[in-house]
């Protein structure tokens, strides 16, 4: 894992915000010492928390403090218990978390994994476990004299049913941590004393090649080569730069149902890309989007329903299904609307290129939506955001504290409302100045809270606050 400068944000944000940074980072610095600051997560790569631990941690170090990342091992037992706690934190109901032959196999794990770790933590390093995975090693990291953040990037604001199962499974490992760290307010569970508890919410990485600058004319031309709109090739190549900053570009072409014509360059598009699953709702976004067709769109606007290519995502049969569903529903539609809805599955072979696809994708969208039934934070609205586009969203999980409706987006009070979310679509598509007022304020909203940068501030003060604690009762 490289290092790299936090002075790179400068451009992006306040001349007030860098020096907080630079005072902040001197402390921390000066506060660790030789100190080590520890994630630990189950993965390397894919996923939410890797993206996140690979656009946060070559700042830290690149702030002089000596950060590192553990992977914990596991056999499959373990991460199809740990995945059915994911499940019930979802609020999906799985007996794992009721079971004492799946904590006997948590416990072990983490186990094994403690002992390893054992000779590596010293005493007073500071430990940043992450996700349930990683809970049952809290008592042994703190047991060892570390002082340990939990993490959590799941969450629901209904805590009943197999949420509460899920959170009993874990609760006695938590007991023992410093800080515990979740996305929302409504996330943290009744049995957490709020002292303990710290909201901090995700941040998106605005050099990844998901979110970097991108002119329009190269944004033109991958949506062009990858097939999602027709336009005559613009003098621009298809290029980016890839998460180690080499160059890259975008070769592989997206595979496209639809019938008739891709949309021109000045057809506006409203987007929503997100994975095939049913609580992303892509089946309500193009039945709300025909009703917007009736008796006629703003501009003759088009819709891309846009998400992975899903015979590449091998281990989430789901996705096909929810796909099969798209598609039923889109040959559904009389022939006349049909014309006007994209199905698109985008390469997923190489990651870089498949976030500079979605890059080129959301900032040439009119408006981008994302109608989730459920959502723990929404990484697309914040990443649309970013590119100043106006979002159309349902107020769900974190999408309610990102968008302020009718000031950095439009809010659906209710996902399931398909004329309400014709209309919503409809104001945005027939008014450029409101549009545009939404997408500058979105953009301003992100740069205030939701970058990289706020979330290594927020990290600081948490580090700060547990320190001085353990600092003041040694
Ligand atoms: N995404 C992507 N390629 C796709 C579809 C989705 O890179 O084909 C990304 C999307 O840009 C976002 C993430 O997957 O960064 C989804 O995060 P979000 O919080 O919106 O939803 P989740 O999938 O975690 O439920």
């Amino acid at each position: 894992m490289g290092a790299r400068s936090f002075e790179r944000y400068a451009p992006f944000v306040s001349a007030d915000m860098m020096e907080t940074m630079r005072e902040v980072a001197a402390a921390t610095r000066a506060r660790l010492g030789d100190r080590v600051l520890w994630d630990i997560s189950s993965t390397r790569a894919g996923g939410g928390v890797a993206e996140l631990l690979h656009g946060l941690l070559p700042y830290v170090r690149g702030a002089g403090i000596d950060a590192r990342w553990m992977v914990i091992a596991g056999p499959p037992a373990f991460f199809r218990v740990t995945k059915g706690i994911h499940n019930a934190l979802h609020g999906v109901a799985d007996e794992t978390v009721l079971s004492d032959e799946a904590r006997e196999i948590y416990e072990q794990t983490l186990r094994d994994n403690a002992a390893q770790l054992e000779s590596l933590v010293k005493p007073r390093d500071i430990v940043i476990a992450h996700d349930p995975q990683t809970a049952g090693l809290v008592p042994h990291l703190s047991r060892q004299g570390a002082l340990v953040i939990w993490r959590s990037h799941i969450g629901h604001e209904r805590p009943d049913g197999p949420v509460e199962a899920a959170w009993r499974f874990l609760a006695p490992y938590l007991a023992d941590a410093h800080a515990l760290v979740f996305s929302r307010e409504a996330y943290v569970p009744a049995h957490v004393d709020r002292g303990r508890s710290v909201v901090l919410p995700p941040s998106v990485d605005i050099f990844s090649p998901k979110n970097q600058p991108m002119d329009d004319d190269v944004a033109r031309a991958i949506c062009v080569h990858t097939g999602i709109i027709e336009a005559p090739p613009g003098p621009c190549g298809c290029t980016f730069t890839r998460a180690d900053g080499s160059p890259g570009r975008v070769d592989r072409a997206a595979d496209v149902i639809r019938l008739g014509r891709a949309p021109s360059w000045d057809t506006p598009i409203v987007t929503q890309i997100s994975r095939w699953d049913a609580l992303k709702d892509a089946v309500g976004v193009l039945r709300g989007f025909a009703r917007l067709l009736e008796p006629y769109a703003p501009g003759d606007a088009h819709l891309v329903l846009a998400g992975p290519d899903v015979d590449a995502v091998a281990d989430d049969p789901e996705g096909a299904f929810v796909f099969a569903d798209v598609m039923a529903a889109w040959r559904e539609l009389p022939q006349h609307q049909r014309h006007r809805v994209h199905l698109v599955m985008l390469p997923m072979t190489d990651l870089d290129e498949n976030a500079a696809i979605v890059n080129a994708l959301q900032r040439h969208s009119r408006v981008v939506v994302q109608k989730s039934l459920h959502e723990g934070f929404g990484l697309t609205v914040t990443e649309a955001m970013w590119k100043g586009r106006p979002v159309v969203a349902s107020a769900v999980g974190g999408i309610q504290d990102q968008i302020r409706s009718l000031r950095d987006g439009v809010l659906l009070g209710d996902p399931a409302d398909l004329d309400g979310f014709a209309d919503a679509l409809r104001t945005v598509l027939a008014d450029p100045e409101l549009a545009a007022r939404l997408g500058a304020s979105a953009k301003e909203r992100v740069r205030d809270n939701y970058l990289g940068l706020h979330s290594l501030l927020r990290y600081a003060r948490v580090v700060e606050r547990i320190d001085s604690a353990a600092a003041g009762a040694s």
